[in-house]
């Protein structure tokens, strides 16, 4: 199939890209790595009357570290994730996770900023950002705004963004405690498929050897990436055990509301989740230096 009629804009500068944002409002859609938006075109699922094309925008493309936070531009390709000199030195956690987003040549060309815009529940870097307590920073004719992770993913491919807000950074929170450890682990139908569940896990340990704070993200679990909150709960100051991973994960359990699709049915998901939990808190604990993540 081929995307029905539409107007193409390439505007120089992000002033003039919010300029036609503002002129075309939502019969506009931003075009950053085309891996998604251009699928959803061709199957005519979407139907912009025109693309605004984000690829020639200075300045939206870099990542810095800045006042404790790593400052990730939208349109950073996600293979930059991969490399060892780039943002997941500070952040591991995106390392581990960009290894199961799509294939190498979608990533040469796919963007941090669509993969969080397009807002697929079963993306892995939306699970990673709210497991981060990341803030999106979006910039429209009205001004920026900071928009927390949490607060952001509003329901399938929709997001709190305006209709003619441009995502323009990641801000996330640089870890810095001695004792740090996180984990990625997925379950796909095949490699570089959407996930059929996938936790994002984050896990800061105390001097005493227990946990501090834990922080649990799913992936593929409902219509928005879910922060497991009350599992969290449970983590906090306990000893990184086989027990209080599997009471983490019946907490998890117990706050997920899966769809069925035709890649797995509630009930398998169901199933799943746990397992994810359980395995992630344990590599993150092992990574955090804990003794004895996962014994008995
Ligand atoms: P685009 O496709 O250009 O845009 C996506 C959406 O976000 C559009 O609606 C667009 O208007 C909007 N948008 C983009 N940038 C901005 C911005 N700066 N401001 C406002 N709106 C914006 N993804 C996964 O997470 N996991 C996978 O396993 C996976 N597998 C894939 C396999 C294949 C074969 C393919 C083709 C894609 C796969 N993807 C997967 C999707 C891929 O990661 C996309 O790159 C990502 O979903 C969207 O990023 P993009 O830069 O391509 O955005």
């Amino acid at each position: 199939m081929k995307p029905a009629p539409f107007r193409y804009a390439a505007p120089d500068t992000l002033d003039e890209a919010i300029a036609l944002s503002d002129r075309f409002g939502d019969s506009a859609r931003m075009l950053a790595g085309g891996q998604s938006l251009l699928a959803m075109m061709n199957l005519r699922i979407v139907r912009p009357e025109v693309v605004i094309d984000l690829n020639r925008v200075p300045g939206l493309a870099a990542w810095r570290q800045l006042d404790g936070s790593l400052r990730i531009g939208a349109m950073l390709r996600q293979q930059v994730l991969e490399t060892p000199d780039g943002p997941t030195g500070a952040l591991p956690l995106l390392g581990a996770a960009i290894r199961h987003v799509g294939h190498r040549a979608t990533r040469s060309r796919g963007t941090v900023g669509g993969s969080l815009a397009h807002a697929d529940p079963a993306a892995e870097l939306p699970a990673c950002m709210l497991a981060l307590d990341a803030e999106i920073v979006a910039q429209s004719s009205a001004g920026e705004r900071t928009i927390p992770a949490a607060a952001f993913f509003r329901d399938t491919f929709t997001t709190a963004l305006s209709e003619t807000e441009i995502l323009c950074e990641i801000r996330v929170p640089v870890p810095s405690a001695d004792r740090y450890g996180c984990s990625f682990i997925e379950i796909a139908r095949r490699h570089g498929d959407f996930a059929v569940a996938a936790i994002a896990c984050v896990v800061e340990g105390r001097a005493d050897g227990r946990i501090g704070v834990a922080k649990l993200a799913m992936a593929g679990v409902g219509p928005v990436p879910l922060r497991l909150a009350e599992a969290e709960l449970v983590l906090a100051g306990a000893d990184p055990t086989g027990e209080a991973f599997a009471e983490a994960g019946r907490a998890a359990m117990r706050a997920i509301d899966p769809p069925s699709d035709l890649h797995a049915t509630a009930e398998y998901r169901r199933a799943v989740a746990p397992v994810l939990v359980e395995r992630a808190l344990a590599e993150a604990c092992r990574a955090a230096s804990l003794e004895g993540a996962g014994d008995a």
